[in-house]
């Protein structure tokens, strides 16, 4: 019997690589996908141009904090993966309502409408971010949640009120905490697409304070690798985090970008003030996804970035409107 999946965010960078992937020819085949986004910013209809003519695919342009736009969806699907979100913590920084409205207030009412609905499993997608900062180790899912931007902020609030709902009324909620996410498609405000395009067109890269900020970073497929694990397979009420297994500095990962480029440090970066309330470290334990569901990322972070240069090297059609648009 067919699955029917109702994607929010489905526009936008890992939600259209979720959605692309589960109609793609490696994708379990036995699901229909309605992508509902409202197209913010970062949202793209070009992102989804690959499934567009699939019989099982869907778009209907719509705000989740919307209840009549809502509430008629949750009633036509099976499961629900909630990726929508305001997603740049740069821009919480500089102004955090959208960021509340969205988060917040939209992971409610998506919940709110699942439960009313009798929705089967809803997935909702997070960060370890929510965790905050960690000088060493790493955290496992049940260490405290001390976020410290009102992106994250917004985001544990989110996490928080999707289990609430499994807790209070036995709605089978999901959470998935992953790491920084990298590959094609990403909106170029974030660092890594931001860094290549500005490699591409011979302007600096801006390196916060002193790039010693860690990240690990996850490609895109092992994220949609762990989300379909933990839809198809996880348990209800549970969290589980996704890493890739590469942990940088920002120094480090300039580094390499600089390489794929053949250009040195001196010409090529800037060094800026340091972001506000700058988390120094992330680190996620898969520990649990690894042993309960099998989870282990594939693609090693030198073949995904190369990819991903090469990526943004032949789509310059996809990526220079958008930042000339957002003045990046
Ligand atoms: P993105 O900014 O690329 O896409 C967000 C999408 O949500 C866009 O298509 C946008 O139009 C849509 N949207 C925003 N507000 C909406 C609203 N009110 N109603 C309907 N649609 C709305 O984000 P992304 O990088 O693809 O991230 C997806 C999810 O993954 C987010 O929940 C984010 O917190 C989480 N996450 C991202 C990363 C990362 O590295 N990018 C890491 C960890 C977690």
């Amino acid at each position: 019997m067919t699955t029917r999946i109702l994607v929010t965010g489905g526009a936008g960078f890992i939600g259209s690589h979720y959605v692309r992937t589960l109609l793609g020819p490696d994708g379990p085949g036995d699901v229909a996908v309605t992508v509902l986004d409202s197209l913010t910013y970062a949202g793209n209809p070009a992102n989804l141009d690959a499934v567009r003519a699939h019989p099982g695919f869907r778009f209907v342009r719509g705000d989740i904090c919307d209840p009549a736009a809502v509430d008629p969806l949750m009633a036509e699907h099976d499961q629900v993966v909630h990726f929508a979100a305001e997603s740049h913590v740069d821009r919480s920084i500089d102004g955090g309502d959208t960021f509340i409205r969205t988060n917040v207030l939209g992971t409610h009412t998506l919940v709110a409408a699942a439960h009313r609905a009798g929705i089967q499993t809803f997935v909702q997608i997070s960060t370890d971010e929510v965790y905050g900062s960690i000088d060493e180790g790493s955290w496992p899912e049940t260490h405290p949640l001390r976020p410290s931007s009102p992106y994250s902020s917004a985001k544990a609030s989110g996490d928080l009120i999707a289990l609430s709902y499994h807790h209070t009324h036995g709605l089978d909620v999901r959470v998935t905490r992953c790491s920084n996410n990298y590959g094609h498609h990403h909106f170029p405000e974030k660092a890594i697409p931001l860094f290549i395009t500005h490699l591409m067109d011979g302007r600096k890269v801006p390196l916060y304070g002193d790039g010693g900020n860690v990240r690990d970073w996850l490609h895109i497929d092992d994220h949609v690798q762990g989300i379909e694990l933990v839809r198809t397979r996880g348990r209800a009420g549970e969290i589980y985090n996704i890493g890739g297994g590469t942990e940088l500095t920002n120094r480090q990962l300039v580094e390499l970008l600089l390489a794929e480029f053949g250009t040195d440090w001196a010409g090529a970066v800037e060094q800026v003030a340091d972001r506000k309330g700058h988390d120094r470290r992330y680190s996620v334990d898969c520990t649990k996804i690894r042993e309960e569901l099998g989870y282990a990322p594939r693609v090693p972070f030198t073949t995904g970035l190369a990819d991903t240069v090469r990526w943004y090297r032949e789509n310059r059609a996809w990526w220079e409107p958008l930042k000339a648009r957002a003045a990046l």
